[in-house]
């Protein structure tokens, strides 16, 4: 066999996940560069970003007690999903990350990878004192003081409990900074 030829078993290996991930890649190469892109996003940026603000997806994730707020927020009595916020259990269909709770550091190497493997464009909510600057485990060995430390945070909400209001009001929000940022899918401008 010829030394330039794959063999049936390195073709192969070339599995479907490798094949989104380099089609992924090749086409927002291709997007970004040509006109192509820009003139779809110039076209189909508003009926994007209504998309987006109006289908926001957090993950599911608690750490201690401001995650009861978070499912309360989601019951009946307060009901996010009537502005589109639906809960998520896997980053990879998130493009909210809501961290609630003291991160610990044994925590945040995990935290850091949920949030890398979240699809752009994806935004921060830091929910409750823990969250922004450690709360009440401020100064413990083993807890990180804010998530904004590795993680860079687009919205923060006071409170020891946070409210479930105070969450309903921060994806109110983050819809508007969507709006006003006013993204372009294709070329991310
Ligand atoms: S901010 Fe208060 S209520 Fe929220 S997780 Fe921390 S200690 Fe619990």
């Amino acid at each position: 066999m010829s030394k330039d030829k794959p063999s049936l078993g390195q073709v192969m290996m070339f599995r479907s996940k490798d094949f989104i991930e380099w089609s992924d890649e090749a086409l927002a190469v291709v997007l970004k560069r040509s006109p192509v892109g820009g003139a779809l996003d110039l076209v189909l940026k508003d009926f994007f970003n209504w998309a987006t603000r109006n289908s926001l997806y957090p993950l599911h994730f608690g750490i201690m007690c401001c995650a009861l707020e978070m499912a309360v927020a989601s019951a009946p009595r307060f009901d996010a999903q009537r502005m589109g916020v639906i809960y998520r259990s896997t980053p990879r269909q998130c493009d909210i990350l809501l961290v609630n709770g003291p991160v610990s550091k044994k925590l945040k190497p995990a935290l850091r990878r949920l949030y890398d493997q979240m699809p752009a464009p994806k935004w921060v909510i830091a929910m409750g004192e823990c969250a922004i600057s450690g709360g009440p485990f401020y100064d413990s060995y083993n807890v990180v003081k804010g998530v904004d430390q590795f993680i860079p945070v687009d919205i923060y909400i006071p409170g020891c409990p946070a409210r479930p209001e105070a969450l309903i009001d921060a994806f109110l929000k983050l819809q508007k900074q969507i709006k006003e940022e006013k993204r372009g899918l294709l070329t991310g401008k």
